[in-house]
């Protein structure tokens, strides 16, 4: 079955009792027990299973090839339960240039649990394989990467952590599923902020790890996920589904208009870079042509004269959002290093993009507009 087809389908039939075509969102939070103990649906407790989440978590499985998936109440959370399935000792790569909650999850709340991490430039994999040691038990992939959009050869980084014991976990968020596959490529774990494309209206929160197969770092997970409790509320399950059923054709256009927009703005005198997988001297383009189905809707740009120029185009955009955020059908522009704290790397001049469904015609205009320093 193709991937739009599982997006509208998996996990999801009219249901039984009334022939609602679209599924009831189930608020009980306790199910009922038979006469002999059991429980004939197999839900007992909204915080270990529902039926909204049950759906979500089929559908999402079906769409990135895995065997389960275990829905959580926002990326920061997903994220934080596949570290948590570390012990104390076990050391994580990851990223120079990952989401900056991944990272500050590490360094603020992993390190006090004893765990370790490097983060290293994965544009090379061979900075991946430097920084492994003796106890390296988590590869983490974020790519393409943000906000600087570098990108990782999933393929070879999984094979090095695989190489050496460890687990390879793929932050899937920017891509989604329909562009990219992390778990067919090798990866074990694949990773989303549902709050971005895959809920796709910036109306509702949410995360979900996808494990390749189900084994005891799985359980862990599960058990971080019924236990731990940062589990989505049912119509925060239905919300996330709801926007599923049309990411395939979202992901078409906010891949042709990010392209579009990108093709522009590398022309531009203002603009000194422009970061998109999709342009041909992009130095990740190779690798991303041949993982990825498209380039994704989102880029930055570097503008020329500094810090100051670009709060200009920020504070001049009229159909352009100023705000945090992506994947919702309205186009956002963020000054990055100012969200990202005092730890930032990210250069000052730079402005991250997130295109949206708007016509591609008034979003350049727009940034035309925008660019004209007087
Ligand atoms: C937004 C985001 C997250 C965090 O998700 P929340 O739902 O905000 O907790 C993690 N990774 C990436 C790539 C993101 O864009």
């Amino acid at each position: 079955m193709k991937l739009e087809t599982m997006a509208i389908h998996m996990g999801q039939t009219p249901d039984p009792t009334t022939g609602a075509v679209i599924p009831p969102i189930h608020l009980s939070t306790t199910f009922e027990r038979a006469e002999d103990g059991s429980f004939p649906q197999g839900y007992i407790y909204t915080r270990l299973g529902n039926p909204n989440r049950t759906m979500l978590e089929e559908c999402l499985a079906a769409l990135e090839g895995g065997a389960e998936c275990a829905a959580f109440s926002s990326g920061q959370a997903a994220a934080m339960s596949v570290f948590q399935t570390l012990r104390p000792g076990d050391h994580v790569v990851a990223p120079d240039d990952a989401y900056h909650g991944v990272t500050r999850l590490l360094r603020e709340l992993m390190t006090t649990w004893g765990v370790e991490y490097t983060l290293v430039d994965m544009n090379d994999p061979a900075n991946v394989q430097a920084a492994l040691r003796p106890n390296t038990r988590l590869v983490w992939m974020e790519t393409p990467s943000n906000p600087l959009l570098k990108v990782a050869d999933i393929a070879a980084v999984a094979a090095i952590a695989h190489a050496a014991g460890a687990l390879c976990a793929v932050d899937n968020t920017w891509a989604t599923p329909i562009l990219q596959r992390p778990l067919d490529l090798g990866a074990d774990l694949v990773i989303h902020a549902t709050t971005k494309y895959l809920g796709g209206h910036s109306d509702v929160l949410g995360g979900a790890v996808i494990g390749r197969e189900v084994g005891p770092v799985w359980e862990r997970l599960r058990f971080l996920q019924a236990n731990g409790g940062a589990v989505p509320s049912p119509f925060d399950c239905w919300l996330i589904l709801r926007g599923v059923r049309t990411l395939a054709y979202r992901m078409r256009a906010h891949c042709a208009h990010a392209s579009q927009i990108a093709g522009f703005l590398a022309q531009h005198p203002q603009i000194e870079a422009v970061h998109y997988p999709g342009l041909p001297d992009h130095p990740g383009h190779g690798v991303a042509a041949r993982q990825m189905r498209d380039f994704g809707g989102m880029l930055s740009i570097q503008v020329r004269g500094g810090e100051a120029a670009a709060m200009r185009v920020a504070a001049r955009v009229k159909i352009f959002t100023r705000a945090t955020s992506l994947g919702g059908a309205e186009s956002l522009i963020e000054h990055r290093a100012s969200v990202e704290g005092p730890h930032s790397t990210t250069p000052a001049n730079l402005l991250r993009l997130a295109v949206g469904l708007e016509h591609p015609d008034d979003l350049l205009a727009d940034l035309e507009q925008a660019l004209v320093f007087d």
